[in-house]
């Protein structure tokens, strides 16, 4: 035997949908108790769902697509999808982001001090020595949340928060979406998309940090240099690479040596000996690495236009002429493009009045189209090469902006290597001209690398070791 209840649920949770319930098994009067008790308690239960939870359970699949369209409309319009303002903005009225004053400088801090050289562990223990409350104290202060406030400790960071802080794009001005989906509209598991499903918008809200120190802040996340057993970290560790098998020069020291016995040495050679050592005293490479890098912070603040205009010569000829015939082949291959559209425009018109048999037709048109789809396809690539040349110029500029803010460099420091330097190239030392040589090629941040002439390299590349 089998009851059926039918119960109106627009009383209980303003929702104006029916629930059938069915309970098998016997049913007579005197068993009630317990069902009544069952379903007292499912209720009671359900109206304490929180109502996003509710609406997804009550709805099936059907209208979780349907909010799934809705959401990727707004999404897709640079509306921001995030519910939460990122520490360092808060949201205002319209939902859009606004410069938190309290909180931003502490964003604009946490990068500086990455770009000084500091890892997460090290940012979040600075943090706390000047007491600045956490995220998660701060919203404590405003809302009352205590999900992320420890009143013994309202400025203990995790490392884990300055590193999504130091990864949040959000602090260019831009917005991105779809960062992330959902698995299913039951799942609450994320999975991170792949960079092209992402909807970015720029300048949908101010700017914390300057598009500058965000690149060198990822490019130093990427290189995520790990302390020596001794604590510190060695100046170009993770910033030093071989010329000749492309691993990165590990920083030999140990308590035994003094400061002057310090060395870099290939890491494939430390390991299994694939390599040559290209041994190289540290405080050799910060002489040679100092040297260069003063020749061009002074080039560029002797004559900013004539910098960059070296900049972009700079280019090796190989490669000019390679954006030269990539440009006239661009040009051709776009006329083909558009006659393409014109003869298969002329072949359907053809086609329609009957002057083209279906078979004519089909094997002419494909024939085109399979051309044309090569030709677009070509003309990607050669649009890239071409692209370059443009990009180049804007990088110089954001170099210059680095170049303004040192006036004359007397000293290695971690923030000026990482904020100039992307990374440096040791070479095997030469020892056929009678005493050692070793040549080091620095490559800048935003332009590469520099070699303006043939003195210059000379003096600053070619140092007895
Ligand atoms: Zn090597």
């Amino acid at each position: 035997m089998a009851a059926t209840y039918i119960l109106p649920l627009k009383a209980i949770c303003n929702l104006s949908v029916s629930v059938v319930f069915r309970f098998r098994g016997p049913l007579a009067l005197g068993a009630i108790p317990p069902q009544t008790r069952m379903i007292t308690g499912f209720f009671a239960f359900f109206k304490n769902l929180p109502e996003q939870h509710r609406f997804n359970e009550w709805y099936a699949k059907d209208t979780s697509k349907k909010i799934r369209a809705v959401f990727r409309n707004k999404g897709m319009s640079g509306q921001r999808l995030a519910v939460n303002a990122p520490y360092g903005y808060i949201k205002g009225e319209d939902g859009h982001l606004l410069v938190d004053e309290e909180t931003a400088p502490v964003v604009e801090l946490i990068f500086q001090l990455c770009v000084e050289g500091n890892g997460p562990g090290k940012i979040a223990r600075m943090l706390k020595e000047r007491e600045i409350p956490t995220p998660g104290t701060i919203t404590f202060q405003r809302t009352g949340q205590t999900s992320r406030y420890f009143p013994d400790d309202p400025c203990r960071w995790n490392p884990a928060t300055v590193l999504s802080i130091l990864g949040q794009d959000a602090y260019l001005g831009r917005t991105t979406n779809f960062k992330t989906t959902k698995l299913s509209y039951k799942s609450k598991k994320t999975v991170i998309n792949s960079p092209d499903k992402w909807a970015v918008f720029e300048g949908t809200h101010e700017a914390i940090i300057d598009k500058e120190t965000w690149e060198i802040v990822q490019k130093s996340r990427e290189h995520r240099r790990r302390p020596t057993k001794m604590g510190e970290m060695g100046l170009f560790s993770g910033l030093a690479y071989c010329a000749d098998c492309g691993a990165k020069l590990y920083h030999h020291r140990s308590i035994t040596l003094t400061k002057e016995q310090e060395s870099y040495i290939c890491s494939n050679y430390q390991s299994r000996k694939k390599c040559t050592a290209h041994y190289i005293r540290a405080v050799v490479l910060e002489q040679l690495v100092l040297q260069n890098l003063q020749r061009v912070v002074a080039y560029a603040q002797e004559d900013e236009n004539e910098f960059v205009r070296r900049v972009m010569e700079n280019k090796t000829a190989v490669q000019r002429a390679e954006q030269e015939q990539a440009k006239r082949k661009l040009e051709k291959q776009e006329r083909r493009i558009s006659e393409l559209d014109r003869i298969i425009q002329q072949l359907y018109e053809d086609r329609v009045s009957g002057a083209l048999s279906a078979e004519r037709f089909a094997k002419l048109s494909g024939g085109y189209e399979k051309e044309q789809e090569e030709l677009k396809q070509s003309a990607k690539e050669l649009q890239a090469i071409v692209n370059t040349i443009e990009t180049q110029a804007v990088n110089v500029q954001s170099f210059l902006k680095i170049v303004r803010k040192y006036t004359a460099p007397t000293e290695l420091t971690p923030a000026l290597l990482r904020e100039f330097v992307e990374k440096i190239v040791v070479h095997a030392p030469d020892k056929s001209s009678g005493h050692r040589t070793q040549r080091i090629d620095v490559h800048y941040n935003f332009i590469g690398e520099i070699d303006f002439s043939p003195e210059y390299s000379q003096v600053s590349r070619q140092t007895t070791a």
